[in-house]
């Protein structure tokens, strides 16, 4: 054995571990962390609103070739800093909905790209084209774009700030902003790529416009589900879970989805509203799920009602607080024998895991 590396030489056996050290480096990685795991627009023990940071690359940059963040929840920025990523590489935002409680941080994030990036590079939005809903009311991502920095402009904060430094953009952080909506399908359809990188979405029920999105990579697939919900708006019905969520899910390694505990439910007296419990997937249907579409990682986020609180919101939690075993239990007695990451802020899984 030493005779043999002894033939081989110093520069043979150093060239060796070169090239042994370039391939590991060059193993693509995929992070996924749960920037906020706060369930609606309730405030809760500092939690941050709902997001899932998505990093994709080379092991040795950190997996951070390509940063997308699906849905920018109150305190988004906040949590960026804390994994030190800058706003102004995040790549692309998606949004599943057009709700405060998923893009409360998007105004943040963009005014202070806008402060110190205008001069780009700007960010694509992607979001569901504009939906009328039944009520008749419109639901608008790019009215909210196009909106995003108008109480910076009405105040004048804007104008002020662009005679500091004549190089920020005119228009406010909006003009940073790349927006690219879709029509919500049912089939998954390919709505962003970039490199190796492609995100499919499926169009998804709990308000007009809801979309759930899909990232392929070389290191791993994960599904975002946003807040997604049966079809069928209330029991009869098969699942919570929503069967368009579950055909973008087929083979996925990680699934991250909103999630409500059954001790929520109308017949359980917690007063919540049964309109707004059965719009949301429960931890059990979301378990039976995830087993049928062969899934490896569950991970509930959004929690539904928070971990260890009496209340959600002004809602009590029939039975007290709620534990991580209540929910992982919920999805594995529905018979998911998969991993299961109940969300807390900054949980992240990693693929190939280390
Ligand atoms: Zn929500």
């Amino acid at each position: 054995m030493f005779g043999s590396t002894g033939r081989l030489g110093i520069t043979g056996l150093a060239s060796i571990l070169v090239s042994m050290a370039t391939w590991a480096n060059a193993a693509p990685c995929l992070e996924v962390t749960l920037t906020g795991t706060q369930g609606g627009p309730p405030i809760f023990n500092g939690q941050a609103g709902a997001g899932t940071l998505v990093r994709y690359g080379d092991d040795s940059k950190n997996c951070s070739d390509v940063l997308l963040q699906f849905d920018a929840g109150r305190g988004t920025l906040q949590q960026l800093s804390k994994l030190k990523v800058p706003a102004g590489k995040i790549n692309a935002v998606f949004l599943t909905h057009i709700h405060s409680d998923h893009t409360d941080g998007l105004a943040d994030l963009m005014q202070i790209r806008w402060h110190f990036g205008s001069a780009g590079p700007k960010v694509d939005l992607v979001c569901n084209s504009d939906v009328k809903a039944k009520p008749g009311h419109v639901m608008s991502c790019s009215k909210l774009a196009e909106h995003l920095g108008d109480a910076y402009i009405a105040s004048g904060e804007i104008a002020q700030r662009l005679v500091e430094n004549k190089k920020r953009l005119p228009g406010g952080p909006s003009d940073l902003l790349n927006v690219a909506t879709f029509d919500g399908t049912a089939q998954p359809q390919e709505v962003w790529r970039s490199g190796d990188v492609v995100v499919t979405a499926v169009a998804s029920r709990h308000v007009a416009g809801h979309a759930s999105y899909r990232v392929d990579t070389p290191a791993g697939s994960v599904v975002i589900g946003g807040d997604a919900g049966n079809d069928v708006p209330k029991p009869p019905r098969k699942s919570s879970t929503s069967a368009s969520v579950e055909r973008l899910a087929q083979g996925a390694d990680i699934v991250v989805h909103s999630t409500i505990h059954p001790v929520m439910g109308p017949d359980m007296d917690s007063g919540f509203p049964p309109p707004v419990y059965f719009r949301q997937s429960t931890a059990s249907d979301l378990g039976s799920m995830a087993q049928r579409a062969g899934v490896k990682i569950l991970m509930l986020t959004h929690l539904i009602p928070p971990l260890g609180t009496k209340n959600q919101g002004p809602y009590k939690v029939p039975g007290g607080a709620l534990t991580k075993e209540d929910y992982a239990n919920a999805a594995k007695d529905a018979g998911f024998e998969g991993n299961v990451i109940v969300g807390t802020d900054l949980a992240t899984t990693r693929l190939p895991s280390k």
